[in-house]
Protein backbone atom coordinates (compact mmCIF):
# COMPACT_ATOMS: atom_id res chain seq x y z
CA UNK A 1 0.00 0.00 0.00
CA UNK A 2 1.51 3.66 -0.95
CA UNK A 3 0.12 5.99 1.24
CA UNK A 4 0.47 8.98 -1.50
CA UNK A 5 2.02 11.95 -0.32
CA UNK A 6 3.52 10.82 3.20
CA UNK A 7 6.72 10.12 2.10
CA UNK A 8 7.36 14.00 0.50
CA UNK A 9 10.14 14.06 2.87
CA UNK A 10 11.92 11.67 1.38
CA UNK A 11 11.09 11.87 -2.19
CA UNK A 12 11.45 15.39 -1.75
CA UNK A 13 15.05 15.01 -1.36
CA UNK A 14 18.16 13.87 -2.63
CA UNK A 15 18.83 9.89 -2.47
CA UNK A 16 21.75 10.56 0.17
CA UNK A 17 19.57 12.74 2.20
CA UNK A 18 16.88 10.26 2.01
CA UNK A 19 18.77 7.58 3.33
CA UNK A 20 19.94 9.67 5.87
CA UNK A 21 16.47 10.16 7.06
CA UNK A 22 15.42 6.41 6.94
CA UNK A 23 18.89 5.66 9.01
CA UNK A 24 17.13 7.81 12.04
CA UNK A 25 13.76 5.75 11.54
CA UNK A 26 15.68 2.40 11.86
CA UNK A 27 18.74 3.23 13.91
CA UNK A 28 17.20 3.92 17.20
CA UNK A 29 16.88 0.81 18.77
CA UNK A 30 17.86 1.96 22.45
CA UNK A 31 15.03 4.34 23.09
CA UNK A 32 12.18 1.95 20.89
CA UNK A 33 12.97 -0.72 23.72
CA UNK A 34 12.80 1.70 26.63
CA UNK A 35 9.56 2.83 25.18
CA UNK A 36 8.07 -0.82 24.59
CA UNK A 37 9.18 -1.79 28.19
CA UNK A 38 7.24 1.04 29.67
CA UNK A 39 4.36 -0.28 27.86
CA UNK A 40 4.72 -3.99 28.86
CA UNK A 41 5.25 -2.69 32.52
CA UNK A 42 2.66 -1.01 32.48
CA UNK A 43 0.38 -4.14 31.04
CA UNK A 44 1.75 -5.92 33.93
CA UNK A 45 1.10 -3.83 36.61
CA UNK A 46 -2.62 -2.98 35.32
CA UNK A 47 -3.20 -6.78 35.49
CA UNK A 48 -1.17 -7.72 38.50
CA UNK A 49 -3.82 -4.50 39.90
CA UNK A 50 -7.00 -5.26 38.51
CA UNK A 51 -6.73 -8.60 37.17
CA UNK A 52 -8.26 -7.07 33.91
CA UNK A 53 -7.07 -9.09 31.02
CA UNK A 54 -7.11 -6.20 28.63
CA UNK A 55 -4.05 -5.30 30.49
CA UNK A 56 -2.84 -8.75 29.70
CA UNK A 57 -3.40 -8.49 25.86
CA UNK A 58 -2.17 -5.08 25.98
CA UNK A 59 1.12 -6.84 27.28
CA UNK A 60 1.66 -9.26 24.38
CA UNK A 61 0.63 -6.58 21.70
CA UNK A 62 2.98 -4.62 23.57
CA UNK A 63 6.10 -7.47 23.74
CA UNK A 64 5.25 -8.63 20.19
CA UNK A 65 5.06 -5.25 18.42
CA UNK A 66 8.41 -4.55 20.56
CA UNK A 67 10.01 -7.52 19.03
CA UNK A 68 8.82 -6.94 15.50
CA UNK A 69 10.58 -3.46 15.70
CA UNK A 70 13.39 -4.70 16.63
CA UNK A 71 13.96 -7.09 14.06
CA UNK A 72 12.85 -4.76 11.58
CA UNK A 73 15.61 -2.03 12.28
CA UNK A 74 18.24 -5.65 12.77
CA UNK A 75 17.22 -6.37 9.13
CA UNK A 76 17.34 -2.28 8.24
CA UNK A 77 21.26 -2.38 9.36
CA UNK A 78 22.26 -5.95 7.94
CA UNK A 79 20.45 -5.11 4.50
CA UNK A 80 19.50 -1.70 3.93
CA UNK A 81 20.68 -2.01 -0.01
CA UNK A 82 17.81 -5.15 -0.30
CA UNK A 83 14.66 -2.45 -1.16
CA UNK A 84 14.74 1.21 -2.14
CA UNK A 85 14.80 4.17 0.36
CA UNK A 86 10.42 4.39 -0.43
CA UNK A 87 9.84 0.96 0.30
CA UNK A 88 11.74 1.25 3.61
CA UNK A 89 10.55 4.06 4.68
CA UNK A 90 6.80 2.95 3.99
CA UNK A 91 8.01 -0.14 6.50
CA UNK A 92 8.85 2.90 8.82
CA UNK A 93 5.58 4.65 8.79
CA UNK A 94 3.37 1.60 8.64
CA UNK A 95 5.76 0.19 11.67
CA UNK A 96 5.06 3.71 13.31
CA UNK A 97 1.23 3.91 12.73
CA UNK A 98 0.90 0.59 14.12
CA UNK A 99 2.90 1.38 17.41
CA UNK A 100 0.68 4.14 17.73
CA UNK A 101 -2.98 2.43 16.90
CA UNK A 102 -1.23 0.45 19.95
CA UNK A 103 -0.76 2.81 22.38
CA UNK A 104 -4.20 4.94 21.61
CA UNK A 105 -6.04 1.99 22.29
CA UNK A 106 -4.66 2.19 25.94
CA UNK A 107 -6.92 5.08 26.15
CA UNK A 108 -10.02 2.74 25.91
CA UNK A 109 -9.24 1.63 29.36
CA UNK A 110 -9.65 5.52 31.00
CA UNK A 111 -13.05 5.79 30.89
CA UNK A 112 -13.54 1.87 32.68
CA UNK A 113 -10.82 2.20 35.06
CA UNK A 114 -12.15 3.25 38.62
CA UNK A 115 -8.31 3.07 39.82
CA UNK A 116 -7.20 6.44 39.01
CA UNK A 117 -3.42 5.62 39.69
CA UNK A 118 -3.16 3.25 37.00
CA UNK A 119 -5.36 5.93 34.97
CA UNK A 120 -2.72 8.57 35.64
CA UNK A 121 -0.01 6.15 34.42
CA UNK A 122 -1.80 4.99 31.10
CA UNK A 123 -1.85 8.88 30.74
CA UNK A 124 1.87 9.47 31.50
CA UNK A 125 3.36 6.61 29.78
CA UNK A 126 1.38 7.71 26.57
CA UNK A 127 2.14 11.24 26.81
CA UNK A 128 5.90 10.61 27.23
CA UNK A 129 5.91 7.34 24.68
CA UNK A 130 4.35 9.24 22.11
CA UNK A 131 6.81 12.75 22.64
CA UNK A 132 9.86 10.69 22.50
CA UNK A 133 8.78 8.77 19.64
CA UNK A 134 8.12 11.96 17.94
CA UNK A 135 11.64 13.08 18.54
CA UNK A 136 13.03 10.22 17.25
CA UNK A 137 10.63 9.52 14.28
CA UNK A 138 10.62 13.52 13.42
CA UNK A 139 13.53 13.16 10.12
CA UNK A 140 10.00 11.42 8.23
CA UNK A 141 7.14 14.08 9.59
CA UNK A 142 4.81 11.77 8.55
CA UNK A 143 5.55 9.27 10.65
CA UNK A 144 6.10 11.05 14.05
CA UNK A 145 2.77 13.89 13.03
CA UNK A 146 0.64 9.91 12.41
CA UNK A 147 1.95 8.95 16.24
CA UNK A 148 0.46 12.15 17.49
CA UNK A 149 -2.86 12.05 16.26
CA UNK A 150 -2.79 8.19 16.56
CA UNK A 151 -2.13 8.13 20.28
CA UNK A 152 -3.34 11.52 21.50
CA UNK A 153 -6.73 11.93 20.14
CA UNK A 154 -8.10 8.39 21.46
CA UNK A 155 -6.79 9.91 24.76
CA UNK A 156 -8.37 13.05 24.12
CA UNK A 157 -11.90 11.66 23.91
CA UNK A 158 -11.30 8.80 26.89
CA UNK A 159 -10.47 12.13 29.05
CA UNK A 160 -13.68 14.03 27.54
CA UNK A 161 -15.91 11.11 27.83
CA UNK A 162 -15.06 10.05 31.18
CA UNK A 163 -17.58 11.39 32.95
CA UNK A 164 -14.90 12.55 35.49
CA UNK A 165 -14.47 16.45 35.94
CA UNK A 166 -10.81 16.51 36.24
CA UNK A 167 -10.02 13.47 33.15
CA UNK A 168 -12.00 16.23 31.31
CA UNK A 169 -9.83 19.16 32.15
CA UNK A 170 -6.71 17.14 31.13
CA UNK A 171 -8.61 16.76 27.89
CA UNK A 172 -8.01 19.98 27.23
CA UNK A 173 -4.67 19.41 28.09
CA UNK A 174 -3.91 16.31 25.49
CA UNK A 175 -4.94 19.32 22.85
CA UNK A 176 -2.20 21.55 24.17
CA UNK A 177 -0.24 18.72 24.83
CA UNK A 178 -1.15 17.61 20.54
CA UNK A 179 -0.43 20.55 19.53
CA UNK A 180 3.30 21.26 20.93
CA UNK A 181 4.10 17.76 19.95
CA UNK A 182 3.57 19.14 16.14
CA UNK A 183 5.27 21.72 16.88
CA UNK A 184 8.39 20.19 18.37
CA UNK A 185 8.22 17.62 15.59
CA UNK A 186 8.33 20.15 12.49
CA UNK A 187 10.92 22.40 14.30
CA UNK A 188 13.56 19.05 15.10
CA UNK A 189 12.76 17.74 11.35
CA UNK A 190 13.70 21.26 9.93
CA UNK A 191 16.61 21.36 12.50
CA UNK A 192 17.88 17.85 11.19
CA UNK A 193 17.19 18.18 7.61
CA UNK A 194 19.75 21.15 7.66
CA UNK A 195 22.19 19.69 9.18
CA UNK A 196 21.88 16.85 7.09
CA UNK A 197 22.22 18.90 4.14
CA UNK A 198 25.05 20.58 5.15
CA UNK A 199 26.74 17.27 6.13
CA UNK A 200 25.90 16.81 2.13
CA UNK A 201 27.40 19.98 1.48
CA UNK A 202 30.56 19.55 2.98
CA UNK A 203 30.90 16.09 1.89
CA UNK A 204 30.28 17.17 -1.66
CA UNK A 205 33.03 20.03 -0.74
CA UNK A 206 35.43 17.32 0.32
CA UNK A 207 34.91 15.36 -3.03
CA UNK A 208 35.32 18.36 -4.92
CA UNK A 209 38.51 19.64 -3.76
CA UNK A 210 39.96 16.09 -3.42
CA UNK A 211 38.88 16.02 -7.28
CA UNK A 212 40.69 19.49 -7.98
CA UNK A 213 43.64 17.66 -5.91
CA UNK A 214 43.96 15.26 -8.10
CA UNK A 215 43.92 17.05 -11.54
CA UNK A 216 46.29 18.95 -10.00
CA UNK A 217 48.31 16.45 -9.31
CA UNK A 218 47.98 15.16 -13.06
CA UNK A 219 48.71 18.62 -14.47
CA UNK A 220 51.76 18.91 -12.67
CA UNK A 221 53.11 15.61 -13.52
CA UNK A 222 52.01 16.21 -16.73
CA UNK A 223 53.94 19.63 -16.54
CA UNK A 224 57.16 18.09 -14.78
CA UNK A 225 57.37 15.52 -17.97
CA UNK A 226 57.03 18.65 -20.16
CA UNK A 227 59.54 20.60 -18.38
CA UNK A 228 62.14 16.93 -18.46
CA UNK A 229 61.41 15.88 -21.70
CA UNK A 230 62.31 17.32 -25.14
CA UNK A 231 59.42 17.48 -27.57
CA UNK A 232 60.76 16.43 -30.31
CA UNK A 233 62.33 12.90 -29.61
CA UNK A 234 61.04 12.16 -26.56
CA UNK A 235 64.22 12.25 -24.64
CA UNK A 236 65.55 13.88 -21.53
CA UNK A 237 65.95 17.30 -22.28
CA UNK A 238 69.01 19.70 -21.81
CA UNK A 239 67.72 20.44 -18.39
CA UNK A 240 67.56 16.74 -17.14
CA UNK A 241 70.62 16.26 -18.42
CA UNK A 242 72.53 19.21 -16.64
CA UNK A 243 70.79 18.07 -13.26
CA UNK A 244 71.33 14.19 -13.68
CA UNK A 245 75.19 15.01 -14.61
CA UNK A 246 75.34 17.39 -11.40
CA UNK A 247 73.69 14.76 -9.54
CA UNK A 248 75.80 11.88 -11.16
CA UNK A 249 78.92 13.69 -10.85
CA UNK A 250 78.80 14.52 -7.23
CA UNK A 251 77.67 10.76 -6.37
CA UNK A 252 80.63 9.72 -8.41
CA UNK A 253 82.88 11.82 -6.53
CA UNK A 254 81.24 10.63 -2.90
CA UNK A 255 81.62 7.09 -3.87
CA UNK A 256 85.33 7.73 -6.07
CA UNK A 257 84.13 5.98 -9.25
CA UNK A 258 84.35 6.52 -12.79
CA UNK A 259 82.04 8.59 -14.58
CA UNK A 260 81.81 8.21 -17.96
CA UNK A 261 79.71 10.27 -21.00
CA UNK A 262 78.81 10.39 -24.56
CA UNK A 263 78.28 12.96 -27.01
CA UNK A 264 76.90 12.16 -30.12
CA UNK A 265 76.40 14.47 -33.08
CA UNK A 266 74.68 13.29 -36.42
CA UNK A 267 77.40 13.74 -39.61
CA UNK A 268 76.36 16.19 -41.78
CA UNK A 269 72.86 16.67 -40.81
CA UNK A 270 72.72 20.30 -42.32
CA UNK A 271 73.23 18.08 -45.84
CA UNK A 272 70.59 16.10 -44.79
CA UNK A 273 68.09 18.69 -44.07
CA UNK A 274 68.91 20.48 -47.18
CA UNK A 275 68.64 17.38 -49.37
CA UNK A 276 65.66 15.62 -47.28
CA UNK A 277 63.72 18.38 -45.90
CA UNK A 278 63.24 19.26 -42.46
CA UNK A 279 60.24 17.03 -41.64
CA UNK A 280 62.75 14.28 -42.80
CA UNK A 281 65.21 15.42 -40.51
CA UNK A 282 63.22 15.57 -37.73
CA UNK A 283 61.84 12.08 -38.19
CA UNK A 284 65.42 11.00 -38.56
CA UNK A 285 66.48 12.53 -35.02
CA UNK A 286 63.23 10.84 -33.51
CA UNK A 287 64.99 7.59 -34.91
CA UNK A 288 68.57 8.28 -33.77
CA UNK A 289 66.94 8.68 -30.24
CA UNK A 290 65.10 6.05 -30.43
CA UNK A 291 68.05 3.51 -31.75
CA UNK A 292 70.36 5.39 -28.90
CA UNK A 293 67.45 4.54 -25.84
CA UNK A 294 67.12 0.98 -27.04
CA UNK A 295 70.91 0.74 -26.78
CA UNK A 296 71.44 2.11 -23.38
CA UNK A 297 69.35 0.28 -21.30
CA UNK A 298 71.03 -0.24 -17.72
CA UNK A 299 69.43 1.27 -14.74
CA UNK A 300 70.89 4.59 -13.80
CA UNK A 301 72.18 5.49 -17.41
CA UNK A 302 70.70 8.15 -19.16
CA UNK A 303 70.39 9.19 -22.81
CA UNK A 304 69.34 12.96 -23.57
CA UNK A 305 69.16 15.52 -26.18
CA UNK A 306 71.49 17.65 -25.65
CA UNK A 307 70.42 20.29 -28.67
CA UNK A 308 70.33 19.76 -32.29
CA UNK A 309 71.33 17.60 -33.47
CA UNK A 310 73.33 16.35 -30.48
CA UNK A 311 72.77 13.57 -27.92
CA UNK A 312 74.54 12.75 -24.73
CA UNK A 313 74.90 9.41 -23.04
CA UNK A 314 75.39 9.38 -18.71
CA UNK A 315 77.25 6.30 -17.36
CA UNK A 316 77.34 5.85 -14.05
CA UNK A 317 79.96 4.24 -12.88
CA UNK A 318 81.40 2.98 -16.22
CA UNK A 319 84.98 2.76 -17.12
CA UNK A 320 86.35 4.06 -20.24
CA UNK A 321 86.24 0.57 -22.00
CA UNK A 322 83.17 0.29 -21.25
CA UNK A 323 81.89 3.59 -22.20
CA UNK A 324 84.04 3.10 -25.29
CA UNK A 325 81.76 -0.26 -26.27
CA UNK A 326 78.32 1.78 -25.61
CA UNK A 327 79.41 4.02 -28.36
CA UNK A 328 80.24 1.11 -30.17
CA UNK A 329 76.93 -0.80 -30.04
CA UNK A 330 75.21 2.93 -30.55
CA UNK A 331 77.00 3.09 -33.91
CA UNK A 332 76.85 0.02 -35.01
CA UNK A 333 72.98 -0.14 -34.30
CA UNK A 334 72.47 3.85 -36.28
CA UNK A 335 74.36 1.99 -39.04
CA UNK A 336 72.48 -1.35 -39.09
CA UNK A 337 69.28 1.09 -39.38
CA UNK A 338 70.51 2.19 -42.97
CA UNK A 339 68.85 5.65 -42.71
CA UNK A 340 69.61 6.81 -46.05
CA UNK A 341 71.79 9.89 -46.78
CA UNK A 342 72.83 11.14 -50.31
CA UNK A 343 75.30 14.04 -49.20
CA UNK A 344 77.64 11.55 -47.39
CA UNK A 345 80.54 9.23 -47.72
CA UNK A 346 78.76 5.87 -47.22
CA UNK A 347 75.32 6.73 -48.80
CA UNK A 348 73.49 6.46 -45.13
CA UNK A 349 73.66 8.26 -41.97
CA UNK A 350 76.85 8.05 -39.65
CA UNK A 351 77.70 9.89 -35.80
CA UNK A 352 80.69 10.59 -34.79
CA UNK A 353 80.68 10.11 -30.45
CA UNK A 354 83.03 11.38 -28.36
CA UNK A 355 84.11 10.02 -25.01
CA UNK A 356 85.36 11.15 -21.64
CA UNK A 357 85.85 8.98 -18.22
CA UNK A 358 86.32 10.59 -14.90
CA UNK A 359 86.75 9.93 -11.41
CA UNK A 360 85.40 13.21 -10.28
CA UNK A 361 87.42 14.85 -7.11
CA UNK A 362 85.37 16.28 -4.48
CA UNK A 363 83.68 19.79 -5.35
CA UNK A 364 84.79 19.62 -8.85
CA UNK A 365 82.59 20.74 -11.78
CA UNK A 366 80.89 18.77 -13.86
CA UNK A 367 81.44 20.54 -17.11
CA UNK A 368 84.97 19.08 -16.73
CA UNK A 369 83.86 16.06 -18.58
CA UNK A 370 81.71 17.80 -21.02
CA UNK A 371 84.71 19.62 -21.96
CA UNK A 372 86.25 16.69 -22.47
CA UNK A 373 83.42 14.45 -24.04
CA UNK A 374 83.28 17.70 -26.26
CA UNK A 375 87.12 17.86 -27.25
CA UNK A 376 86.75 14.57 -28.20
CA UNK A 377 83.71 14.96 -30.56
CA UNK A 378 85.77 17.46 -32.21
CA UNK A 379 88.83 15.63 -32.48
CA UNK A 380 86.79 12.77 -34.14
CA UNK A 381 84.79 15.02 -36.44
CA UNK A 382 88.17 16.38 -37.53
CA UNK A 383 89.64 12.69 -38.04
CA UNK A 384 86.76 12.44 -40.33
CA UNK A 385 83.82 11.54 -38.67
CA UNK A 386 81.76 8.46 -38.44
CA UNK A 387 83.99 7.33 -35.91
CA UNK A 388 84.81 7.06 -31.70
CA UNK A 389 87.56 9.63 -30.32
CA UNK A 390 87.90 8.83 -26.40
CA UNK A 391 89.49 11.69 -24.58
CA UNK A 392 92.60 11.47 -22.75
CA UNK A 393 93.93 8.57 -25.11
CA UNK A 394 95.10 9.67 -28.55
CA UNK A 395 95.03 6.48 -29.82
CA UNK A 396 91.74 5.50 -29.40
CA UNK A 397 90.14 6.74 -33.05
CA UNK A 398 88.22 4.45 -34.47
CA UNK A 399 86.48 4.48 -37.94
CA UNK A 400 83.66 1.32 -37.76
CA UNK A 401 83.40 1.93 -41.53
CA UNK A 402 86.81 1.06 -42.31
CA UNK A 403 88.67 -0.21 -39.15
CA UNK A 404 88.66 -3.54 -37.50
CA UNK A 405 85.49 -2.76 -35.37
CA UNK A 406 87.53 -3.88 -32.39
CA UNK A 407 87.05 -2.25 -28.92
CA UNK A 408 90.16 -0.26 -27.50
CA UNK A 409 91.53 -1.97 -24.87
CA UNK A 410 93.83 0.63 -23.24
CA UNK A 411 90.82 2.44 -22.11
CA UNK A 412 90.12 0.91 -18.99
CA UNK A 413 92.05 3.60 -16.84
CA UNK A 414 89.75 6.85 -16.30
CA UNK A 415 91.88 9.82 -15.15
CA UNK A 416 91.75 11.42 -11.76
CA UNK A 417 90.79 15.04 -12.06
P1 LIG B 1 78.95 17.86 -38.88
O1 LIG B 1 79.14 16.55 -39.49
O2 LIG B 1 80.12 18.70 -38.77
O3 LIG B 1 78.24 17.74 -37.53
O4 LIG B 1 77.94 18.63 -39.85
P2 LIG B 1 76.48 19.03 -39.54
O5 LIG B 1 75.88 19.48 -40.83
O6 LIG B 1 75.76 17.95 -38.88
O7 LIG B 1 76.67 20.20 -38.53
P3 LIG B 1 76.07 21.62 -38.47
O8 LIG B 1 76.25 22.08 -37.03
O9 LIG B 1 76.60 22.48 -39.54
O10 LIG B 1 74.52 21.43 -38.71
C1 LIG B 1 73.65 20.86 -37.77
C2 LIG B 1 72.31 20.88 -38.43
O11 LIG B 1 71.34 20.16 -37.63
C3 LIG B 1 71.79 22.26 -38.60
C4 LIG B 1 70.28 22.07 -38.54
O12 LIG B 1 69.77 22.16 -39.82
C5 LIG B 1 70.10 20.66 -38.03
N1 LIG B 1 69.22 20.60 -36.91
C6 LIG B 1 69.44 21.00 -35.64
N2 LIG B 1 68.36 20.78 -34.89
C7 LIG B 1 67.41 20.22 -35.71
C8 LIG B 1 66.08 19.76 -35.53
O13 LIG B 1 65.51 19.81 -34.47
N3 LIG B 1 65.45 19.25 -36.61
C9 LIG B 1 66.04 19.16 -37.80
N4 LIG B 1 65.39 18.66 -38.83
N5 LIG B 1 67.29 19.60 -38.00
C10 LIG B 1 67.97 20.11 -37.00
MG1 LIG C 1 76.30 19.61 -34.19
MG1 LIG D 1 76.38 17.29 -36.99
Amino acid sequence: MRLSGCLRDIDGVGPEIAWKLTDNLFRQTGSLIIGYSAFALLGAIGFIGTGSYWYLAGLFYTAIGGAWRVRQNHLYMISRGSAPVETWGMRGLRAGWIAAAGWGAWSAVIPFESNKTIVIMVIGVQSATVIGAAVRNCAVRAVAVGQIYITLIPLFFSCALSGDVYLEIYGGFVVLHLLAGLSLTKFLHAQTLRLLVQDEEKTALVRSLEAARQDMEIINRHLETLASTDALTGLANRRTFDLTLAREWARSAREEVPLSLLLLDVDRFKAFNDFYGHPAGDTCLCDIAAIAASVVRRPGDTVARYGGEEFVVILPNTFLDGAVTVAWQIMDAIRNAGIPHDGSVDGHVTVSIGVACLVPAPDSSATQITLRADAALYAAKRAGRNRIHAAGDSGLSQNPAHGDGSVPQSAGFPLRV
